[in-house]
């Protein structure tokens, strides 16, 4: 049995799951069109999804840093595409 920790991770990681698609080497962030990064709303955590799922996912970012993208996909949220930098 996961502990409760793995229990949030688990829910947060149905979430993303729930929100994106794959698309080609892409993983797509679904909905929120009307923003170009898509919108990600979980459990009052509201956000740019990259930016949460790199959290989520990889790790904390460094302040004034941007969530960039190797694949130039605004929506993508694949870990392996996210890259921190600046603009
Ligand atoms: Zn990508």
């Amino acid at each position: 049995m996961p502990g409760k920790s793995m229990i949030m991770l688990a829910t947060v990681e149905a979430y993303i799951k729930s929100k994106t698609k794959r698309v080609g080497k892409c993983l797509i962030w679904q909905g929120g069109k009307a923003n170009p990064n898509g919108h990600f709303n979980y459990d009052g955590e509201v956000g740019i999804p990259s930016r949460k799922v790199y959290e989520h996912r990889i790790g904390p970012i460094t302040k004034d840093k941007c969530i960039l993208h190797k694949c130039d996909t605004p929506r993508c949220v694949d870990g392996r595409h996210l890259y921190q930098g600046t603009k």
